[in-house]
């Protein structure tokens, strides 16, 4: 058994500069395969101000202490107000400057992280429904906030990321998937085939199964997971093998739904003899691939720290702020940064 640590309460503290904790919380969850013991965890929560804006004030405050995100303290320079971005909207609205559509479609100008991976992060947001999480899209790449998230991040965390060895699993066919096959020389992708020997290429996919992946120990500097760590089975087990193929100082970089809230994080499936069982009402998120759908199969909660801790990783969740502008809007904006020791 092991003991989780507060991330729920670093959250409530505010999070505008980062923050740690580490001591005893009156819930124990079990991890499988954990050793027994008290296990020290690292609970880093920080939060990274989308400051690249010239407009923004004091922007030097966040730029100072960049490099070392995972490990230092980031402040927030500015907090961005809807109410002032939607006057704004209404402004270029009413100005003719853009438009709507007779869906209610609604279009502004801002900034694009993933954009500005390439050259001019200058683009155009269409918000396509209420779920802004996945249907406010940049114009230009077509990335929907989580990608713009990681990608902020990794340029912070990483600037030097064109150079590096990047893996990602279950990649899409825009945005930021397309952005770093377009500009990073060590850029891999795969996609999982059930039946498929990891590793094998079908129709010039890539075959991986993060729960025995092909690569060599050490051979990567940087996993990406985008909204997958919530569809595997065996999620321990996916943490460990990719702990296994990060050379030192490699990250994991994800995103996926996560809620403090819980403390312990639970399966919503699990396979017996090659079936897969339910143990809590089936959840489908979309899939570009297969049938379209994916299931749930794992509620991520506070635990999610000693998951890390357990296979060697540091974890950092960074928490961008709201900000229209750069297109970050929607639920579950958290970028996990699992850092390998
Ligand atoms: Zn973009």
């Amino acid at each position: 058994m092991w003991l989780a640590t507060g991330p729920s309460r670093a959250l409530d503290a505010g999070v505008n500069e980062g923050q740690s904790g580490s001591g005893a919380s009156p819930h124990l969850c079990a991890v499988p395969g954990s050793p027994t013991g008290r296990v020290r965890l690292r609970a880093q929560i920080v939060t990274a101000g989308p400051e690249s804006s010239p407009d923004r004030a004091s922007p030097a405050v966040g730029r100072a202490q960049l490099p070392a995100l995972p490990r230092s303290t980031l402040t927030v320079p500015h907090h961005c107000s809807v109410e002032a971005e939607r006057a704004e909207l209404r402004e270029h609205l009413m100005g003719g400057l853009t438009g709507t559509s007779s869906r209610r479609l609604l279009a502004f100008p801002g900034e694009c992280f993933v954009c500005g991976l390439g050259r001019s992060p200058r683009t155009g947001y269409i918000e396509r429904g209420s779920w802004a999480r996945d249907e406010l899209i940049c114009v230009r790449c077509r990335s929907i906030p989580r990608e713009r998230c990681v990608a902020h991040v990794l340029q912070r965390i990483r600037p030097h990321w064109r150079q590096l060895r990047i893996h990602e699993s279950s990649p899409s066919n825009r945005g930021l998937s397309k952005a770093l096959r377009r500009a990073a020389a060590g850029y891999s992708c795969s996609q999982f085939l059930d039946g498929v020997e990891p590793g094998r290429v079908v129709d010039g996919v890539r075959c991986e199964d993060l729960q025995s992946l092909s690569f060599d120990d050490k051979t990567l500097d940087v996993v990406l997971t985008q909204d997958v760590m919530e569809h595997v089975m065996d999620p321990a087990r996916v943490l460990s093998e990719i702990h296994r193929v990060l050379a030192p100082g490699g990250v994991h970089l994800a995103t996926f739904p996560w809620n403090p809230d819980i403390q312990c994080s639970r399966p919503r499936a699990v396979e017996r003899d090659g079936h897969v069982v339910h143990l809590l009402e089936p959840q489908f998120h979309g899939n570009p691939v297969g049938d379209g759908r994916s299931l749930v199969t794992w509620d991520w909660g506070a635990d999610l720290f000693g998951y890390a801790e357990h296979a060697g990783f540091a974890l950092t969740v960074v928490k961008l702020p709201h900000s229209r502008r750069h297109g970050i809007d929607g639920e579950y904006r958290d970028v996990f940064v699992f850092s390998r020791r």
